[in-house]
């Protein structure tokens, strides 16, 4: 799996909905991967850190903001 693939898959694995053989491909890539390692590390503080803070009122919008932050950190620092 290449980190693209890994984010494209990013937002399935973290809500749980991927099939248990992919999950075992980004965990497998996560493992080996800090770049991605630390990311995801970033996105899921990011996560909780909304979900905290607006739980009282409505479930949070999915981050695209940040996840085009992290695709666009991916172009700048090319592995
Ligand atoms: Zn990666």
């Amino acid at each position: 799996m290449t980190c693209r693939e890994l984010f494209e898959l990013l937002m399935d694995y973290l809500e749980g909905a991927l099939p248990p053989p992919q999950v075992e491909l980004v965990e497998a890539h996560i493992a080996d991967c800090d770049d991605c390692r630390s990311y995801i590390g970033a996105y899921r503080e990011a996560r909780d850190l909304v979900a905290r803070t607006i739980r009282a009122e409505q479930p949070p919008d999915p981050p695209e903001e940040l996840v085009q932050a992290i695709l666009e950190s991916r172009r700048k620092k090319p592995r």
